[in-house]
């Protein structure tokens, strides 16, 4: 941002998901961008020599100094480290979710940036050498997004039919279903110790199963499925998280639970999610999703999103959705 003509930054801190969810906490500073190097020396510092967060693993993150201290009272520790006051700033709202996909004009004229959804984060390493072909083409850059998908930048308006043809044929539609760009899983199985369930395997069976019952009515509609609470996919900030988890009991041997977190936002509407639909069988994780869509897009007022549909349902009632039931009664999914 750029404050009285001085290009610099504010600073939140203490954000992390995992299995103790937090949104970063603004610390209430504005940082020139000179200073930026030093002043998160100076934060990381405080942190890393406080031995409090070195006694346990578990417990050997910034979030949880920022627990106890309050943002204030690290914005106090880093000025003392720092030997002067920082300069007082209110962090702007956090922007709203954006995904960048499709065709946009650059601030350079006549360039134009083409975002690409990547079914599940999968690319090969053939593609990703095409795609680098490509962009070298003309002279662009390719960028990858926090939603596992990438960007060709730096694309002439005379290049932009053939350079999407090209992305189609090395497997990228750009205008494919917006889901596709916006539902990302964590690496899980089988390549990840921790997972506990399948990841990218399931969500290609949800997407395939979404597209084909609901279109393109899903558009900016974030999915986020995890193997295990680490949250590499950020299930708690999803319109629907999805967690794999462990069965209480076992059905023919392959229960194969999630968990169903609502709630979740990010940007304007950052918030963590909460896992109120537990424990929902594999086979059952599509039904049940389409019962909690089909609630929101049959009773939504004027372009409600599914968060705030989710904010004014009561608990029992999203969870009475979710299993098939009256509220009250008990269900298949709960
Ligand atoms: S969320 Fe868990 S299973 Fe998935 S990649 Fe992270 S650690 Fe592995």
């Amino acid at each position: 941002m750029v404050r009285d003509g001085v290009p610099g930054f504010a600073v939140r801190v203490g954000g992390g998901l995992s299995t103790v969810p937090r949104i970063a906490r603004d610390l209430g500073v504005f940082v020139p961008v000179e200073e930026a190097v030093e002043v998160l020396r100076a934060t990381l510092d405080v942190w890393k020599e406080d031995l409090r967060y070195r006694l346990s693993r578990v417990k050997a993150r910034m979030k949880f100094m920022v627990d106890d201290y309050g943002a204030e009272g690290v914005r106090a520790k880093v000025e003392a480290r720092l030997g002067r006051r920082l300069e007082d700033f209110t962090a702007p709202e956090s922007a709203g979710f954006a995904d960048h996909m499709g065709i946009h004009e650059q601030k350079q004229p006549g360039r134009h940036h083409v975002g690409v959804p990547v079914l599940v984060g999968l690319i090969t390493g053939e593609q990703l050498v095409q795609v680098a072909d490509l962009a070298a083409s003309f002279g662009g850059d390719v960028r990858l997004t926090r939603q596992q998908n990438f960007e060709v930048t730096g694309v002439p308006a005379a290049r932009l039919d053939q350079t999407t043809g090209r992305l189609a044929e090395i497997g990228f539609p750009v205008d494919a279903n917006p889901l596709r760009a916006t539902a990302i899983a964590c690496t899980g199985e089988p390549h990840c110790n921790y997972a506990v369930r399948e990841t990218k395997g399931k969500m290609l069976r949800v997407l395939a199963h979404l597209e084909e019952r609901w279109g393109t009515r899903l558009e900016n509609f974030r999915l986020n499925l995890d193997g295990c609470p680490h949250a590499c996919a950020l299930h708690w900030v999803g319109d629907i998280g999805l967690m794999g988890t462990t069965a209480r009991e076992t059905v023919g041997g392959t229960r194969q639970p999630y968990d169903r977190f609502l709630r979740g936002g990010v940007g304007s509407e950052q918030a963590v999610g909460r896992p109120l639909v537990r424990r929902v069988p594999s086979p059952r994780v599509e039904a049940t999703l389409d019962r909690l869509i089909g609630a929101w897009l049959e009773g939504r007022a004027d372009g409600e999103s599914f968060r705030d549909f989710c904010i004014r349902t009561s608990d029992e009632e999203l969870q009475a959705i979710a299993a098939g039931v009256e509220a009250g009664e008990g269900g298949e999914a709960a």
